[in-house]
């Protein structure tokens, strides 16, 4: 894409700054995301005052694999709401769809619309649905049908989207680090032991090679967008 045309979108549609948002929906497919995705920021902008609430859309469910998907409910929520306290998340509003992508999109919309025009948010953060290979339905079911009615929704409200190759937006989390694997680890059932010292050093490295890009030890990368930018907009990867 031609630097030009990069240039001119920056100019007229300057992508604004995640930390200066005081109003803010956390919208993830599953417990645990938000804390491995953006555990730090969501630390971070509480600290700064903001109200940050979630929205789970799928219940972990299918996320034990040798016990019931009752008994998976009630674990990974309980692990959520502790992951969440730690973190300062003012609410957890769970909508209860079955892990896994046994529902229809449509019914998640309806649902992202109520609570979307109640809280009035302004900024949503979700995961990205356009990450290559991520074929798991319950994280492109999310991300999409946010896309979906934000694009509908009267206010522009900007999306910051992790899980994402694409990051235009590194948030210094060096305040926050201890904070976000204190909340990663509250999801005992996913990630103990071995698994969260794989997880500790991968995240490590990806968090300081990000910290590098805006000079800190660590921070957490976003691809920042506005609705209008999931339409026929030709620049979207490179904004
Ligand atoms: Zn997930």
């Amino acid at each position: 894409m031609d630097e030009r045309i990069i240039d001119h979108i920056k100019k007229i549609l300057p992508i604004p700054k995640i930390e200066d948002h005081k109003n803010v929906l956390c919208i993830l497919p599953h417990p645990d995301d938000g804390e491995i995705g953006a555990g730090g920021t969501i630390a971070k902008l509480k600290s700064l005052g903001a109200k940050v609430r979630y929205i789970m859309v799928t219940d972990g469910s299918a996320g034990i694999r040798d016990k019931s998907r009752e008994e998976t409910r009630e674990i990974r929520k309980k692990e959520q709401e502790k992951a969440a306290e730690i973190l300062g998340v003012d609410e957890i509003i769970w909508l209860n769809y079955p892990d896994g992508g046994e529902y229809r999109i449509e019914d998640v919309k309806n649902d992202l619309k109520k609570h979307i025009s109640l809280i009035d948010p302004d900024l949503i953060i979700t995961v990205d649905p356009f990450l290559p290979y991520e074929a798991h339905p319950d994280h492109k079911n999310c991300g999409l049908a946010v896309a979906h009615v934000m694009m509908l929704y009267p206010k522009l409200v900007p999306i910051a989207l992790f899980f994402t190759a694409y990051p235009n937006q590194f948030v210094c989390i060096d305040d926050y680090w201890e904070k976000k694997f204190e909340a990663v680890t509250a999801h005992e059932s996913q990630v103990s032991g071995e698994i969260l010292e794989l997880y500790k050093g991968y995240f490590e490295l990806k968090a300081s090679v990000y910290g590098e890009k805006i000079g800190c030890k660590y921070a957490e990368a976003f691809k920042v967008m506005y609705p209008i930018m999931f339409h026929a907009f030709e620049e979207a990867l490179w904004v």
